[in-house]
């Protein structure tokens, strides 16, 4: 789908990895503290599995993929969402999205405590309409459903780093779709294809401006 911008009224915007370089900046502290709670559990397996899965896959997605105990999972979850968000970073060209006079909607998925912390430790709720937080182990699909409601969905430019969340949600509802890809995140494999991809949101800013 070739993607109308002039019809654009609204952008729902996806926070980690697309906003702020969660991967360099807080993942890896986030990933280290994991690993050497699960190796002072006795739990010294998973800790190596992490290991072999960073900058691989997605923690979530590591987790689910191993033979971790719901409890396991639940305990790793834990220590990764305590770690202070302090490091965390906006990249570079954030602000040729946040900056831009179009409304919009923060989407992101976590534990909604350190959501919230990494929200306000980069003062973002001011470029915001609405945030909407949604629970580590639920996907977008509801919430960006809800978000458009009973408004034509090529109103709506959904922007994100994750092929198998809000791109292939995008898709699924006929919204069109900006895939953000930065340097060394993988984007995970799918038959899903972006409407757009970009390596700098300053391209997405050049073609809300026309
Ligand atoms: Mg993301």
């Amino acid at each position: 789908m070739t993607i109308d911008f002039s019809k654009i009224k609204t952008l729902i915007v996806d926070m980690d990895n697309t906003l702020c370089d969660t991967f360099h900046t807080l993942s890896k502290p986030q990933w280290g503290k994991v690993e050497e709670a699960l190796e002072a559990k006795g739990w010294g397996a998973y800790a190596a599995l992490l290991k072999e899965n960073f900058g691989k896959h997605g923690f979530k997605h590591t987790l689910e993929h191993s033979d971790m105990s719901e409890e396991q999972i639940k305990y790793a979850l834990s220590v990764y969402e305590k770690v202070d968000v302090a490091p965390l970073e906006l990249f570079a060209d954030a602000h040729d999205i946040l900056d831009v006079d179009i409304p919009k909607i923060l989407l992101s998925r976590g534990e909604p405590t350190h959501q919230q912390n990494k929200i306000e430790h980069l003062d973002l709720a001011q470029y915001f309409e609405k945030i909407r937080i949604v629970d580590t182990f639920h996907t977008k699909t509801d919430a960006i459903k809800e978000i458009i409601g009973d408004s034509d969905p090529k109103a709506f430019l959904i922007i994100g780093d994750r092929i198998e969340e809000e791109i292939a949600d995008g898709k699924l509802l006929g919204i069109p779709t900006v895939l953000v890809r930065r340097p060394d995140w993988p984007v995970a494999e799918s038959d899903v294809v972006p409407d757009m991809v970009v390596s700098s949101l300053k391209s997405v800013k050049e073609k809300l401006k026309l």
